[in-house]
């Protein structure tokens, strides 16, 4: 039976996911590869025939072309501005007074 290598659950669907990879400095998505998705942690796994397949598609070592582009937007992640307030009230201290 299948197990989820993250979580060790075994309940896994096989599901059709759109990852994007980041190959020889450019991003690009593989629409519709067949996963088995983790119902309880997301965790997705590829078989090895799936994975060399992606590999083969973006690697053009058969002559693929993409099926179609699109754009994509890009955001950098940043802290917040203001940290975390250190004085935030400690509630429910069962040791004190
Ligand atoms: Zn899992």
């Amino acid at each position: 039976m299948l197990k989820c290598e993250v979580c060790g659950s075994t309940a896994i669907r096989e599901e059709s996911v759109d990852e994007v990879f980041h190959v020889n400095g450019h991003y690009q998505l593989v629409e519709h590869i067949p996963a088995a998705v983790c119902a309880q942690c997301g965790e997705k796994t590829f078989s090895r025939e799936t994975a060399e397949n992606v590999r083969k598609l973006l690697h053009g070592s058969t002559h693929t072309h993409p099926a179609h582009a699109i754009s994509l937007d890009v955001f950098s992640y940043e802290m917040p501005s203001n940290p975390p307030r250190a004085n935030s009230p400690i509630v429910g201290n069962a040791f004190s007074g």
